[in-house]
């Protein structure tokens, strides 16, 4: 239920005023208290300080110097895609550059999220999304946003009864209260984690009548790999999509709404021509995911990745090619340089991730 000491509750819009008076008082502060410094907020772009000449941070760990002009590019980029049951949670690197994370799995999730995060170098993170405020999707975030300083939190402005959403309010409004922080609602926000990594939100142009087809929805871009995210969205929302238009076509999706027979539709498929598909799911009782939507993915010529099945699965770009790796199943399949996606490595086998942990100096929480 909401609480009546959260005055900010249900209103984006007027968190995102007082957080922009409070930047300006509290600026000094921020500097201070944060590991690094803030991100600066121009025109709806929020630009991640460049790194100092011979400082290669590690992934997550908030780069540069303030003051200076010169721009970052990525290395690499490391998109993890966390297996916390029913629910999504996915962890965005950029090397050097900026941290993202959309959405942070159940309640139940939370700590090992928290863990998850630390065990990949993460002490900040710049961009926050929140793709709708259903608690398979939020309830993680309130354990992610009592651990780590986060700059820039979007979500979709739907709101819930829930005290799980009560909660992740009250979450945010600490944040914002503590300075350094933006709580911004989605429509066109755009998000530089480096400065050849873009965040780029699609939708929605406007809130729906139901909170998955309100979901914030999502696209990546590296060099010429690209990732589309789109939570909850079921075809009402693919079909406004498309109709926008908006760029869709991406490299990996992450399939809709835990690949529900509601979301994928064929024109959306058709739209996005996804080359590996992950599906974020777990033990349910809403028959997730559906066999016609798996069957629909494949004949549409995507590999299809569960993490019920995988566990934590793995995506790193150098911008033109990518890599995947999967723990707690069967893992490595190597896309060649040229673009040419091929099984070069199956190092792994059922049970062997060390093996992936070698690949990639990961400490699996
Ligand atoms: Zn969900």
């Amino acid at each position: 239920m909401m609480r009546p000491r959260l005055p900010l509750h249900l209103n984006a819009s007027r968190l995102v005023s007082l957080c922009l008076v409070l930047l300006l008082v509290m600026l000094p502060v921020a500097v201070g208290c944060l590991p690094g410094p803030p991100a600066t907020r121009r025109g709806g772009t929020v630009e991640i300080p460049p790194t100092p000449p011979g400082s290669e941070p590690a992934p997550g760990t908030t780069p540069g110097q303030p003051g200076t002009s010169a721009p970052v590019y990525a290395a690499s980029l490391r998109v993890h895609f966390l297996n916390v049951g029913q629910g999504d949670a996915i962890l965005i690197q950029s090397s050097p550059g900026g941290t993202a994370l959309i959405d942070g799995g159940p309640r139940a999730a939370g700590p090992g999220v928290v863990t998850y995060l630390k065990a990949q170098g993460v002490g900040r993170i710049d961009l926050l999304i929140a793709t709708h405020p259903h608690a398979d999707h939020i309830g993680g975030l309130v354990n992610v946003l009592g651990a780590f300083p986060v700059a820039r939190i979007i979500d979709s402005g739907m709101p819930h009864t829930s005290d799980t959403f009560s909660d992740f309010l009250s979450a945010i409004e600490k944040q914002v209260l503590a300075g350094g922080c933006v709580y911004e609602t989605p429509e066109s926000q755009v998000a530089q984690l480096a400065a050849n990594v873009t965040v780029t939100v699609l939708g929605p142009e406007r809130l729906a009548s139901s909170a998955n087809d309100s979901s914030v929805v999502c696209r990546l871009d590296f060099g010429s790999t690209s990732f589309l995210f789109t939570g909850d969205a079921e075809e009402p929302a693919e079909r406004a999509l498309i109709l926008a238009p908006k760029p869709l076509d991406a490299d990996v999706l992450k399939v809709g709404h835990h690949g529900s027979s509601t979301s994928t539709s064929a024109p959306f498929l058709a739209a996005v021509t996804p080359i590996h598909a992950v599906v974020s799911v777990g033990t349910n009782t809403f028959g997730h995911p559906s066999s016609i939507t798996l069957n629909r993915l494949t004949a549409a010529g995507a590999t299809v990745h569960r993490t019920d099945v995988a566990g934590h699965i793995i995506f790193e770009s150098d911008g033109e090619s990518l890599q995947i790796a999967v723990v707690q199943g069967v893992f490595a399949l190597l896309i060649a340089p040229a673009g040419n996606w091929l099984a070069v490595a199956a190092a792994g086998t059922a049970g062997s991730p060390a093996t992936a942990k070698t690949a990639w100096g990961y400490q699996w929480p």
